[in-house]
């Protein structure tokens, strides 16, 4: 076994959605060589490969799980219970591929394909600056950079934007794919 422990740090309130949780955790152990192979794994990631970053969407969107080296925060979780089962099983799933390393192949499609002004056209555009950032533009140049999360962006998951954000994210599976 590789990676020993993901401990739970802090737990939060999702921002996009109140009644959902978010936890963040520390890895025992630096993971960020393991992380192309983790996005050759999973189908619908998002991965930044100069952070490194990756960004791990689960098919039901019930959570999820954004990875770093050495911290992991799970959004999405109806408590923290669930965070931990969650973290068990990432810990579990990455022990899994060191130990299979050698047969899989890394997979460095990567968010720096992105064109900021692709994904500012699917943001609300209301440079409301919630975000932190003072316009729309800026978020999204940040986001390009790997700054941000969408999730950081509380008026893209309102019920008014919520064909935004299906284009946005349908952009950002279709710029991983063209990678290569
Ligand atoms: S929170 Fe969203 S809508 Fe508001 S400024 Fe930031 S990117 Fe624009």
């Amino acid at each position: 076994m590789y990676l020993q422990k993901i401990s739970i740090d802090t737990m939060q309130r999702c921002m996009a959605d109140k009644s959902k949780v978010r936890v963040k955790g520390t890895l025992s152990d630096d993971v960020g060589e393991l992380l192309p192979y983790l996005n050759g794994v999973f189908d619908k990631t998002i991965y930044n490969h100069k952070m490194p970053k990756l960004e791990i969407e689960f098919e039901d969107k019930s959570h999820k799980i954004i990875l770093t080296s050495k911290e992991v925060r799970v959004d999405r979780l109806s408590n923290s219970s669930q965070g931990r089962q969650v973290l068990d099983w990432l810990k579990e799933k990455i022990n899994e591929i060191y130990a299979q390393q050698d047969q899989l192949e890394p997979d460095y499609k990567s968010l720096s394909n992105l064109k900021v002004p692709e994904v500012y056209k699917h943001l609300p555009q209301l440079n409301c600056a919630e975000c932190g950032e003072q316009t729309c533009f800026a978020f999204a140049t940040m986001y390009v950079k790997g700054d941000y999360d969408l999730q950081d962006c509380p008026p893209l998951f309102t019920a008014e934007f919520a064909e935004a954000k299906e284009e946005l994210e349908a952009y950002l599976q279709e710029a991983m794919y063209k990678q290569s």
